[in-house]
């Protein structure tokens, strides 16, 4: 039997997107001993690494601009449902992260010494800003892995699946997780926990995503005792790329085209139909994400889709030469996939792209278990029901930051035999599985949350969601626990990302069923209206096992 691998280490970070390089980066500069875990590369997982576009910051180089105007536009969008302290700390801090960045020279677009700031859909000044050409996520990414690498006092792990949240007496003591390429499973103690494991748009068949973003954090919190909240509170993107193929691209790339050029977004008929859902664009672009998401899916309904079925999306008004200023190389790229956006529209539609529900944080990111913090997109609450765009980026660093400064100020009696012991539990047995096949379970749940769980959702379709991912758990339980067979066990890795896939999928079409209401990223076609009376959070947590769901009310500014 292979032994445990221990460590110990301050503070562990599992995730190593924007926000676990971060907090990294302030746990380690505070004094602390960090161990930073991926199970990817470090800083090339994730959907940091992947994001194309605009950082939201009220730095106002641009324009006058505030944090409080940044704040009530955060709101707004969010219909009531923010976590008011979470949504102004993203705000207040957001300018401070992104000039620290601009100080560690990640290359902001900027003219003489203004960065230049963007409008977008929602916000009421240019505030949002970009590296070009499209090389936002990757210069964010690239800027966090220098610093890391210039940054004492942080180990970093690759290739570390984190597979539970250790809890000893109440409090979280360490993390058990299984290192793919020795097969290995690993024990590491510490005096605080993060978890920055990004969002869980894997669990839908269409969806911006990388592989290793199917919700192992929500899952892994909920284990662990902690809260989730606003579960249902999925974010689409409208404009996904649907065709023509398109290879080596990002399936969101179209939103930055928007915000420089505009472009239209036609029906079947050729028609600009924003106007008929309540915002006139007239080539330009002002339509929020929630409501393009219902004005192409109705449109799509009623017979006026494109030919794959979502929406046209036209530049052929814009010259090669504003293309080109717009977007130098990347035209190239397009025409390697035989697209010249000045002859051809392309057919885009709703893909899952973000989550506004998560962990339950304090304004310093601790969850109600002692030890256990989170950051990024995994905290719920800041966006309510609806992000901003460029919100997501500014929520990473500005949580992660908070989340080092926290840990490294953490210290306790260590636990390292309760942690052995859950890494120990982990090994030996033969693991078969007869017939079952849990990379097709996958797949079969990733079309069943599309199709029933998605933007439109109503209570038969979520009921029947809800009966199947009952009987998909109860079956994947009855195999026992997934037992690695050895380095790189595919159908092992299959069975842990599965269960995390299946709790956190349970938490959604939960909350989406009790939730009979439209609201933001939530619209239900058997409620079609806001009601008042919904204006508060969902607060999802495992009882004896079980999920169980609780209303709240809304955390105010005034109650912080
Ligand atoms: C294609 C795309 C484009 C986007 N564009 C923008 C944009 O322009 N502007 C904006 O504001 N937002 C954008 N977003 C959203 C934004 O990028 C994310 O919300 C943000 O980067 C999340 O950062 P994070 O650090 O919380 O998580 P991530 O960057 O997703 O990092 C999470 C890390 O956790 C690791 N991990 C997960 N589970 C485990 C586990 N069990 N064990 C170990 N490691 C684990 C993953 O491998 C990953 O490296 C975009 C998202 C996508 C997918």
């Amino acid at each position: 039997m292979a032994e445990v691998l221990e460590r110990e280490a301050d503070v562990v970070i599992v995730g190593s997107g924007g926000a676990g390089m971060y907090a990294a980066l302030v746990a380690a500069r505070a004094g602390a001993d960090v161990l930073l875990l991926d199970r990817s590369l470090i800083g090339r997982g994730g959907a940091t690494v992947m994001a194309q576009m605009t950082v939201a910051a009220a730095i106002g180089h641009a324009e006058l601009d505030d944090w409080r105007d940044h704040y009530a536009d955060t709101l707004a969008a969010g219909r009531g449902l923010n976590n008011e302290p979470l949504a102004r700390l993203l705000c207040a801090d957001a300018p401070e992260r992104i000039l620290e960045m601009a100080e560690w020279n990640v290359g902001w677009a900027s003219e003489g010494n203004a960065i230049t700031q963007a409008m977008a859909p929602g916000h009421s000044a240019r505030r949002c800003v970009y590296v070009d050409y499209l090389d936002t996520g990757p210069a964010v990414s690239r800027t966090l892995r220098a610093q890391l690498s210039r940054t004492e006092g942080v180990t970093r792990l690759a290739d570390l699946v984190a597979r539970e949240v250790v809890v000893a007496d109440g409090r979280a003591v360490g993390i058990h997780g299984h290192h793919l390429s020795s097969g290995r499973e690993v024990a590491i103690t510490a005096d605080a926990v993060v978890l920055a494991t990004g969002g869980l748009t894997r669990l839908y068949a269409r969806n911006s995503a990388s592989a290793n973003m199917g919700g192992d954090g929500f899952a892994l919190a909920l284990r662990a005792g902690a809260e989730l909240v606003d579960m249902e509170f999925v974010q689409f993107f409208p404009i996904g790329h649907l065709a023509p193929r398109m290879i080596g691209m990002d399936p969101i790339m179209w939103d930055p085209f928007r915000y420089k050029l505009g472009g239209r977004l036609l029906n079947a008929e050729g028609e600009e139909f924003t106007e008929r859902y309540g915002v006139t664009e007239d080539g330009s672009y002002k339509i929020t994400r929630d409501l393009a998401t219902y004005a192409i899916y109705k449109e799509v309904e009623a017979g006026r889709g494109s030919p794959h079925g979502g929406a046209w999306l036209s530049f052929e008004h814009i010259s090669e030469s504003d293309l080109r200023a717009a977007f130098g190389p990347v035209i190239d790229r397009l025409a390697a996939n035989g697209i010249d956006l000045t002859k051809t529209r392309i057919e885009v539609s709703p893909i899952a792209h973000y989550h506004m529900g998560g962990m339950v944080v304090d304004e310093a990111m601790r969850s109600r278990v002692p030890g256990l913090l989170a950051a990024g997109e995994l905290v719920g609450g800041a966006g309510g029901a609806n992000r901003l765009s460029g919100n997501a980026i500014s929520e990473a660093l500005v949580f992660g930051a908070r989340a080092g400064q926290t840990a490294a100020a953490m210290s306790t009696a260590r636990n390292s035999a309760a942690v052995r012991a859950a890494a120990e539990a982990a090994i030996g047995g033969a693991g078969d599985l007869g017939d079952y096949n849990p990379a097709a379970r996958i797949l079969e749940l990733q079309g069943l949350l599309n199709r029933d769980v998605g933007p439109f959702r109503d209570a038969d379709a979520l009921a029947r969601a809800l009966a199947r991912i009952e009987a998909m758990t109860a079956e994947a339980a009855a195999l026992g626990p997934p037992i690695a067979q050895g380095a790189f066990d595919a159908a092992f890795l299959d069975r842990l990302d599965l269960a995390n896939m299946l709790l956190t999928a349970e938490a959604i079409t939960r909350a989406a069923l009790a939730r009979d209401e439209s609201r933001g990223a939530h619209q239900r076609e058997d409620y079609p209206e806001m009601d008042d009376a919904w204006g508060e959070n969902q607060y999802s947590s495992l009882s004896e096992g079980r999920l169980a769901l609780e209303r709240r009310p809304v955390v105010r500014e005034d109650a912080a």
